[in-house]
């Protein structure tokens, strides 16, 4: 039976960074991707931004791993003349709930090491983007946009450079522990095949729960049981409404339907969060839910015209009724499984997150399994 070293399951934005950082120091590296091409799936399906970090709890994996991939991705971006705009961001808000909120986000932002945070005045605001009508406002400096595709095909040529294979139209379908480490075998191009490889890496999106569970592990027991949580997005056409990323205090389940611009200067609206039972990117949502959500903080939105665009869907570890959960990325030594690692519940900021986590788990690798 053939062997590898590593199998990544996954070609998203996250099993392709783990890719390329594994890859430099290690041969004999495979990734597995059950979709004709690579990130198809929660990494081409978001809004694109590289998030500064305010939004997480201090000592949180999201936390850190947001702030060092937001810096990691900017020093990429300049070195290899990937197209970005580090547009910053406000947090607006309007009332007494909403502005204590923001001295909430401030604190955070401000105990995850973020400098330049500072508070504006609706005139302020105003003065920035004449078309935002709010009482106070959060600015971050460091939030930007890409183009995910883009950070997407940069990994992906570091992973080939560095003679690892992605192999698409592949799917895993079971996974047992052996003696040699681990025994993965499904469909590949429409042919079954088997492989043994020492570490397996969990990178699997929204299907990473299922993965878990293959390897048998009690994904309820742990706490490892994904919700599906969806995010649609509208558009606007002609003359962009704002040059700046506008979020409303976050509320619900996501960070609020926020107005983002693209590197076009084209700007998206949402995504809003509603929870669901099963994957299907069909836009369910109706315009007028996301104009009243915008016209409290831009009044002139009638005048725009706005198009449905598309939809995401978030791989939530926490339910509707749950309060905050982090990332899992773990090895599951402790479970018996040695050389199985977990990437698990990797949904927003996982995009800015990405080359951080690609270092992190290639520090889990050096440090507790390569021999
Ligand atoms: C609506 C929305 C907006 C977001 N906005 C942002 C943002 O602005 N900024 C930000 O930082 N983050 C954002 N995120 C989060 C970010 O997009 C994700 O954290 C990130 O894309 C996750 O990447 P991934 O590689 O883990 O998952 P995916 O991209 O889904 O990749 C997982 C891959 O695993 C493959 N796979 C699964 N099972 C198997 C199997 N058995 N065999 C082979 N292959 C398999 C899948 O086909 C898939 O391609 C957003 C997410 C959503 C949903």
């Amino acid at each position: 039976m053939e062997t590898a070293k590593i199998v990544i399951i996954g070609a998203g934005i996250v099993g392709l960074a783990v890719a390329a950082q594994l890859s430099k120091n290690n041969e004999s590296i495979y990734v597995f991707e059950k979709n004709k091409r690579w990130g198809q799936e929660i990494s081409s399906r978001n809004s694109g931004v590289i998030h500064s970090g305010i939004h997480y709890p201090k000592d949180t994996l999201k936390a850190a791993l947001s702030v060092k991939g937001n810096s990691m991705i900017y020093d990429i971006c300049e070195k290899y003349k990937i197209p970005y705009k580090k547009l910053g961001k406000l947090t607006v808000a309007i009332g007494k709930e909403e502005i204590e909120e923001l001295d909430h986000l401030m604190k955070m932002g401000e105990s995850n090491g973020l400098e330049g945070l500072k508070f504006l005045d609706g005139d302020e605001v105003r003065k920035l983007e004449p078309n935002i009508k709010v009482e106070k406002a959060l600015y971050s400096p460091s939030t930007g946009i890409i183009e995910p595709d883009d950070l997407m095909n940069h990994f992906y040529a570091q992973v080939i450079n560095n003679q690892a294979i992605v192999a698409t139209d592949t799917e895993v379908k079971s996974l047992k522990k052996t003696d040699y480490g681990y025994e993965l075998s499904g469909i590949s191009v429409g042919e079954k095949f088997k492989i043994q490889a020492k570490t397996v890496i969990n990178c699997g999106g929204l299907y990473s729960d299922k993965i878990a569970e293959m390897v048998g592990l009690d994904i309820d027991k742990l706490g490892y049981r994904l919700h599906y949580c969806k995010g649609d997005y509208f558009r606007i056409s002609g003359k962009p409404p704002v040059k700046m990323l506008v979020y409303p205090v976050p509320r619900g389940h996501g960070l609020g339907i926020h107005l983002t611009p693209d590197l076009s200067g084209s700007v998206k609206l949402g995504p809003n969060a509603y929870y669901v039972n099963k994957i299907d990117y069909t836009v369910e949502s109706s315009l007028e839910e996301f104009r009243e959500s915008i016209r409290r903080v831009l009044p002139a939105i009638d005048e725009y015209d706005i198009q449905i665009d598309s939809s995401g869907i978030r791989p939530k570890l926490e339910g509707p009724e749950d309060s905050f959960r982090d990332f899992v990325i773990k090895h599951e030594a402790d479970k018996d499984l040695y050389g199985f690692i977990n990437l698990i519940g990797i949904e927003s900021p996982g995009l800015t997150a990405a080359p951080a986590i690609g270092n992190f788990v290639s520090e889990i690798y050096e440090n507790e399994l390569k021999k």
